[in-house]
């Protein structure tokens, strides 16, 4: 960087102020979308391969945006996470799905549970225990159909702060998943000290199974792992009959992924065979 010219910093200079310009455009519209309901939610179901059962669904927002269409979380949550627009969505998200839930339960549409993506800035809110109980006795849903997903590097800080908040959730009956298992830094022999439930193997090392040898070896180990801690372990982004019948052989029974169905709109989830 000591290299960099004066018209290099310039054009830095300049760049950065159109991101500037555009992240605040950005984080008006997303204020402006949950002010006027633009955020909608589809759930992917996730499967017992031993009956091909829905034994739950995971919570995936999109964005109705006005001229662009419906969007992709990666195209907000990003920007999301880092304004902190997070938090306030994520309610949004937990609110409504827990809606929707609680409705499927009263008509007996959808008896599974459902995962919800919790972001670190959401869960490490002081609030953000009792804020959940809170919601779940309001819309009359036993904690235990809920699942939170938190992310690897949450539950891999092993703070004071991470650790009772993970008891403390645990406590209340809550389930909890730590996602895209193995793409951050995990440090194994903290797992066995946190209240986890269960495992998800990130898609991208289910992808090339089961003909990359090292992405077989990875999952093999990462299933391995799950079993003897005692957790319950889902591969995600199941797309070929291959990967499903890896997975299976290997001993892990809970998928997502294409191949089975993709996140859609609550309407559709509830014609699907259930479980039970
Ligand atoms: P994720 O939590 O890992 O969610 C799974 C993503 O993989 C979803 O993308 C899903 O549509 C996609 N997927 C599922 N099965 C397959 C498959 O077989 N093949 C392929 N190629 N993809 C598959 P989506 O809905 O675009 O969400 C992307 C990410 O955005 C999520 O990754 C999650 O990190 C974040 N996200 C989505 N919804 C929420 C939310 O409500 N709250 C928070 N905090 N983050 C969210
Ligand atoms: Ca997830
Ligand atoms: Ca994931
Ligand atoms: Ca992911």
């Amino acid at each position: 960087a000591k290299n960099l010219g004066k018209n290099q910093v310039a054009l830095y200079a300049k760049a950065l102020t159109e991101h500037i310009i555009n992240m605040d455009t950005l984080d008006k519209e997303l204020q402006e979308a949950l002010e006027s309901d633009a955020f909608v939610l589809h759930y992917q179901p996730q499967f017992d391969l031993s009956d091909l059962s829905v034994v739950g669904a995971e919570v995936l927002v999109r964005w109705q945006h006005p001229t662009r269409g419906l969007l992709s979380p990666y195209a907000f949550i990003p920007r999301a996470e880092e304004s902190g627009f997070i938090v306030p969505l994520g309610w949004w998200i937990i609110e409504e799905s827990l809606k929707q839930l609680a409705l499927w339960q009263e008509t007996g549409a959808f008896k599974g549970t459902l995962a919800i993506n919790i972001s670190t800035l959401q869960i490490e809110e002081e609030s953000f225990v009792s804020a959940m109980q809170a919601l779940c006795k309001h819309e009359k849903i036993a904690p235990s159909c809920i699942e939170l997903e938190v992310t690897e590097s949450f539950v891999m800080k092993n703070t004071q702060e991470s650790i009772s908040k993970l008891l403390a959730l645990k406590k209340a009956g809550f389930k909890l998943s730590v996602d895209d298992f193995g793409t951050g830094y995990s440090s194994l022999s903290y797992l066995k000290q946190l209240p986890i439930d269960k495992l998800k193997i990130d898609r991208s090392f289910v992808k090339d199974t089961p003909r990359s040898e090292e992405d077989c070896a990875i999952v093999k180990a990462i299933i391995a792992l799950a079993k003897n801690l005692h957790l319950e372990v889902l591969g995600e982004g199941v797309e070929t009959p291959e990967q499903s019948l890896f997975l299976k052989k290997e001993g892990c029974h809970l998928v997502q992924g294409y191949l089975y169905a993709k996140p859609m709109p609550p309407e559709q989830l509830v014609a699907l065979k259930q479980n039970n």
